[in-house]
């Protein structure tokens, strides 16, 4: 499987993104966590960026893209699968990241969108800075971040409805129902991937699943 998570922060990205991996047996690639880690390392790229991310700024591009890149050969080499968390963030890396994939024969078969409302991902994301310290997860920060969602990066979901490889999942739930439901769909998906071009497929929205079965 190749996957894509497209969701604003606090929507569950990086623990529903681990979930995913495990269960594929496929690598994690979160290009937020590789930017901390090269932070906390204080590599030349992570002196780059680190203004960037306690601004709740976008890094630039090529950096970002550069990065995914190297991880992409890697994934490669390890069977071709992947979970892609954090990236692309907006229409450029989207493009650009469809070129890099076609290269490597990897593009995705599934962009997964986790919906949450604003008031529900400040509420997580102001008990998470309590739990990590965050630099970036302070109030004014975490409007800064919501807006550069809305305005650059929910953009994108359209893009990939187009190409029929969207499933929206609504994320205001508990982690285990979330996930439960994101592995039933692509379990699903799983043996039609392969055989179904993306031209005649359509996008899924699971958001209103929950609240029909009475479990919201
Ligand atoms: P995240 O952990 O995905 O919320 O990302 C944390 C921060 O890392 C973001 O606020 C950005 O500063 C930076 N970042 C992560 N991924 C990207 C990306 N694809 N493009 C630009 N900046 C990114």
């Amino acid at each position: 499987m190749r996957i894509l998570l497209v969701a604003p922060p606090g929507a569950g990205k990086g623990t529903q993104g681990a979930l995913i991996a495990n269960h594929f047996g496929i690598p994690h690639i979160a290009t937020g966590d590789l930017l901390r880690d090269h932070v906390a390392r204080r590599t030349p790229l992570g002196r780059a960026v680190q203004d960037h991310l306690s601004r709740g700024e976008l890094v630039p591009d090529e950096i970002v893209l550069e990065m995914v890149r190297t991880e992409f050969i890697a994934a490669k080499a390890e069977g071709g699968g992947y979970v892609l968390d954090g990236m692309p963030r907006n229409i450029t890396q989207a493009r650009a990241l469809y070129e890099i994939a076609l290269t490597l024969e990897m593009t995705a078969n599934v962009a997964l969108h986790l919906k949450a409302d604003d008031e529900e991902l400040t509420r997580r994301l102001l008990a998470r800075a309590t739990l990590e310290g965050r630099s970036d997860d302070t109030e004014e920060v975490i409007r800064r971040r919501l807006a550069i969602y809305h305005e650059v990066t929910h953009p994108i979901v359209d893009w990939y409805a187009s190409r029929g490889i969207l499933v929206s999942v609504d994320a205001v739930r508990p982690v285990d129902r979330v996930a439960r439901q994101i592995l039933t769909a692509l379990e699903a998906m799983r043996p039609l991937i392969d055989h179904v071009p993306e031209h005649v497929r359509q996008p899924i929205d699971l958001t209103g699943l929950g609240a029909a079965f009475g479990q919201d």
